[in-house]
């Protein structure tokens, strides 16, 4: 194979065999085609596509790049729950406990934050103590004896799609549904599982801007998923606004375990309900989402879910109980009465990276106290001087912070439709 030509064929529109997949990305997990070669073969993807045969072929190629997760069938229905990434998004925190208190294992196996989207694994390492490096042998003790883990991928996990997302974080070929579908699925299908859902975001805080764009990964991720045997459905989903209040690390790890509490803003518990109930549905635990909706709410009221959470965040050396530190308050507020039309919330991402919540670099180091509480919602209607978001944020950072988050929020005289949270459930078809 001359990785030039695999190069060429792509850069001019044509369509890879699985041969040249399979030798090309081989070749690059071996240390045998550069990086250079596959960022421009990443880039030529990114313009041209991929089909349905060559997505796959991409997926099957990465999956077999590393070792796979192995569970005995006695254990148990393995399921997990996997978002495209998003501001605010700390639905795993409470879904993945919700799931383990059905009976069901949930072997989470989760990112760091990347672009202005945050990381699952950076809101927990906010707890003291917690762990996100568990090697093989803890995540499958953490899974039979809690019911879920949440950590990150090991060493010999899909390696393929460590080396390649690092170079695509580089060279701007991140947003490319070919290769995000590639590697979620790839990712997810190394776990193991029997069901999964996916949360596909689409708006100004997710890396499909456009709704189509995102029906579009949901649909492939979808088809992926039944090609090899695991029941998986997508949810479309809003990311024109952050999930509920908080964004940041500590905050959102406080308004998940409020969440556990019954105490949960209204969209980010329709949302981890809608999340869950469709894995409870697609193993058989429940018929109809009212069902797994009813069933749910009863583990919230009974303190089961939070009790559950905390087992987990114990088994993961955790300490749920230690005093998670918020940087100190202020606020940004209306420039002039409205209704709030419009949120950068990709810029709102940036504000809190700057406020040193996320990473600038490989290996910055966080501020877990950083973050923000939005006081607003889409089509709220607000008075000049309002509060719209309260920073949480060291007093050098401050300034700036605000001025970027003031830009991104955008007042129109006219009354507006927030968009609807949930926009449409993608099946296997
Ligand atoms: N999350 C991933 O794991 N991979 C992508 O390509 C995008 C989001």
């Amino acid at each position: 194979m001359n990785p030039v030509a695999v190069i060429m064929k792509k850069r001019d529109g044509g369509t890879l065999t699985t041969d040249e997949i399979s030798q090309f990305m081989g070749g690059f997990v071996r240390g045998e085609v550069p990086e250079y070669q596959m960022s421009a073969l990443a880039m030529a993807i990114f313009f041209r596509g991929m089909d349905a045969a060559e997505t796959a072929a991409l997926v099957d190629v990465m999956l077999q790049s590393g070792a796979t997760l192995q569970w005995p069938a006695s254990l148990g229905t393995m399921v997990d729950k996997h978002s495209t990434g998003g501001i605010g998004d700390k639905t795993s925190l409470v879904i993945a406990p919700l799931l383990a208190c059905c009976g069901l294992k949930v072997p989470m196996i989760s990112g760091r934050g990347l672009g202005a989207t945050g990381g699952t694994l950076d809101k927990l390492e906010s707890i003291p103590g917690f762990r996100t490096n568990l090697n093989d042998k803890e995540i499958h003790t953490v899974v039979e004896k809690v019911g879920c883990v949440i950590t990150g991928a090991t060493a010999d996990l899909v390696p393929a799609d460590r080396k390649l997302y690092a170079l695509r974080d580089v060279s701007g070929t991140v947003p490319s549904i070919p290769l995000i579908c590639a590697s979620i699925m790839s990712k997810k299908m190394a776990e193991g599982l029997n069901a999964l859902v996916l949360d596909v975001k689409w708006g100004s805080g997710a890396f499909m801007r456009k709704q189509e764009d995102a029906k579009t990964l949901a649909q492939a991720m979808v088809a992926t998923g039944q090609r090899m045997n695991v029941r998986t459905t997508a949810l479309l989903t809003d990311m024109n606004q952050p999930h509920g209040r908080m964004a940041g690390n500590a905050v959102e790890v406080d308004e998940s375990v409020a969440t556990l509490q019954g105490k949960g803003p209204a969209d980010l518990v329709e949302l981890c309900f809608a999340l869950t109930a469709e894995l409870l549905i697609s193993t058989g635990l429940e018929k109809t989402a009212a069902a797994a909706k009813k069933r749910l709410q009863g583990l919230i009221d009974s303190g089961a879910a939070l009790e559950k959470f905390r087992e987990m965040v114990a088994a993961q050396g955790g300490n749920l109980d230690a005093k998670r530190p918020i940087a100190p308050a202020c606020e940004v507020t209306a420039s002039r009465a409205g209704y709030i039309a419009a949120m950068n919330v990709e810029q709102l991402g940036f504000a809190i990276i700057e406020l040193g919540g996320g990473r600038q670099k490989l290996g910055d180091k966080l501020d877990f106290s950083t973050g923000l509480e939005m006081l607003v919602r889409l089509g709220d209607k607000v008075d000049r001087g309002q509060p719209l978001v309260r920073v949480f944020a060291p007093p050098a950072k401050a300034e700036t912070a605000k001025k970027m988050i003031a830009a991104a929020i955008s007042i129109s005289g006219q009354p507006v439709t927030p968009p609807p949270l949930i926009v449409e459930r993608i099946i296997a078809s």
